[in-house]
């Protein structure tokens, strides 16, 4: 779900086994009240402070975790290893007995005694450039400046094993002239001090926030306020060129969706590292339900800029679709130290890609040469993977595959484009991808995840296509070719040589395909 548009060769990452030492689990008893407090005035040794206090905790034991991955992201991070100083105090302020269980758990002994948490918050990265290595995502992580802060919530709160179902409240104190853009509803604001009420800990997780000084423009659709926050090193605002860019493309990505979107508020939240070089750019993002975190490092180049942005925000908007408003067990009640992952990324991130370069095509903005060429350039770089892996398997061992993962995004498009085709071959036009969507988000919703071994199943019965169940077999948990040639060629279209052109005398079945498809 996090998308670079960027190509790097691929480094296999060995991912160590972590020890754990065998404990007696903790017991679990109702909810308990998390009440959080942050000061960013407070900014020493590159470091935050945090205060919890807990309220009602009636454990034994309790074991209190920083997530070891996040939604969306498919290598560990291990924000456990980023706190320090970690001590769990009694309401007269003794301190209770604390034995640090992994990298991201500390177990809290006599919890019933527990009022306070206090520990201290190390950022994970300093400057966003081409530093970096394969499989580490700083779009999920934090870097704290003095008047900057680009805050990933699971780097600075945690939660106790078993409690993250319950509510947590949290007040960070700020200096006048910081501003937090971030879908979370602010419960009280006042100039120095912002307070926040989510549900749980995984509506924690899925809200980023930037402090900075304010360069914050909001785009007032029909359905949607869709705000664009920025902050760049340069010093430049530069958030109102980039909302009158996207202006029409969250426009044209609404209608595509028939005109109804499932959110009705959404944040950019970007954050742009002046590269005084004048090229090549890097660019990260990653989705969340309500706001997208773009990372940048390019020169001040606001075209560059805005088409970036652009490429990075049309796919992560899609996102509000798959996996937000359909997705299995696995996403619903996400393990953030345990996850266990569906095998269904072909749909999350292959469809999301899929309709980010089908959009275009089918709503006249692109024409046919451009999208051919957009597909001609896929199936070049799906080539460099390993195409016998089936994507049922790399979807459900993400992170032992870092080296195929880039393929969901590659062949994962592939593979919709020649369903997509072949289901309105067998339905004369009539259904494609897009209908099929929209029927499975209808059924399921954001609220009702899908059994993920029932899924295929459930797609045969909701196309009302038994023959797509033989599709699903051979190209999604198989390892057969795709049928790119001989999809193509129902519309109208021949690809040879890794080129594709249109054949020369087009049927009438082939042309209405392709005006059912794409519209052209
Ligand atoms: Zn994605």
């Amino acid at each position: 779900m996090e998308k670079m548009n960027i190509y790097f060769s691929a480094i296999l990452l060995v991912f160590l086994a972590t020890c754990t030492a065998k404990e007696k689990p903790d017991s679990n008893n109702g909810p308990i009240k998390y009440s959080y407090e942050l000061n960013l005035n407070d900014f020493e040794n590159d470091q935050l402070k945090v205060n919890l206090q807990v309220q009602a905790m009636d454990q034994d034991s309790a074991t209190f975790c920083f997530p070891k991955i996040v939604p969306g992201i498919y290598g560990t991070m291990d924000f456990g290893q980023y706190i320090s100083s970690f001590t769990a105090m009694d309401a007269d302020k003794e301190t209770l007995e604390v034995k640090k269980v992994g990298t991201n758990c500390w177990k809290i002994y006599d919890a019933k005694r527990i009022a306070k948490i206090e520990y201290h918050v190390d950022d994970v990265w300093e400057v966003f450039d081409f530093n970096m290595k394969e499989g580490f995502y700083r779009s999920a992580a934090s870097t704290f400046q003095e008047k900057t802060f680009v805050i990933n919530t699971n780097c600075l709160f945690g939660y106790f094993r078993g409690h993250d179902n319950d509510s947590i409240q949290i007040v960070i104190h700020k200096p006048n002239e910081l501003y937090a853009a971030t879908s979370l509803n602010k419960s009280n604001s006042i100039p120095d001090q912002d307070e926040f009420l989510m549900k749980d800990y995984h509506q924690l997780v899925d809200n980023p926030i930037l402090y900075s000084v304010p360069d914050t423009i909001t785009i007032k659709l029909p359905k949607i306020d869709v705000q664009v926050a920025c902050y760049s090193t340069s010093g430049q605002s530069i958030s109102g060129e980039i909302a009158r860019f996207i202006e029409p493309l969250l426009v044209n990505q609404t209608n595509y969706l028939g005109g109804s979107l499932p959110v009705d508020k959404y944040t950019f939240l970007i954050y742009h590292n002046l590269n005084p070089d004048p090229s090549p750019y890097l660019a990260d993002g990653l989705e969340h339900s309500h706001s997208t975190l773009i990372l940048m490092y390019m020169p001040l180049k606001l075209d560059a800029i805005k088409k970036n942005v652009y490429g990075i925000a049309s796919h992560e908007f899609f996102h509000t679709l798959l996996p937000l408003a359909l997705h299995s067990q696995e996403i619903a009640h996400y393990d953030f130290n345990q996850p266990k992952f569906s095998r269904h990324l072909w749909l999350y991130e292959g469809t999301t890609e899929y309709f980010t370069i089908h959009m275009p095509v089918k709503s006249g903005i692109q024409d046919l040469n451009s999208f051919l060429h957009v597909l001609e350039g896929i199936i070049k770089e799906m080539r460099r993977y390993d195409n016998e892996l089936p994507m049922t398997e790399l979807s459900l061992h993400p992170i032992e595959m870092q080296d195929q993962f880039y393929n969901v995004y590659l062949r994962g498009t592939m593979i919709n484009l020649c369903l997509d085709i072949y289901l309105r071959d067998l339905s004369h036009g009539d259904y494609g991808v897009q209908d099929l969507v929209a029927d499975l988000i209808e059924k399921y919703g954001k609220d009702k995840p899908f059994d993920d071994t029932e899924l295929f199943e459930e797609i045969v019965k909701t196309t009302g296509f038994p023959e797509v169940r033989d599709f699903i077999s051979a190209y999604i948990e198989g390892s057969k070719e795709l049928p790119l040639k001989e999809m193509l060629e129902k519309a109208g279209l021949r690809l040879e040589d890794g080129k594709i052109s249109q054949v020369e005398d087009i049927t009438p079945e082939q042309l209405n395909l392709r005006k059912s498809w794409i519209n052209q």
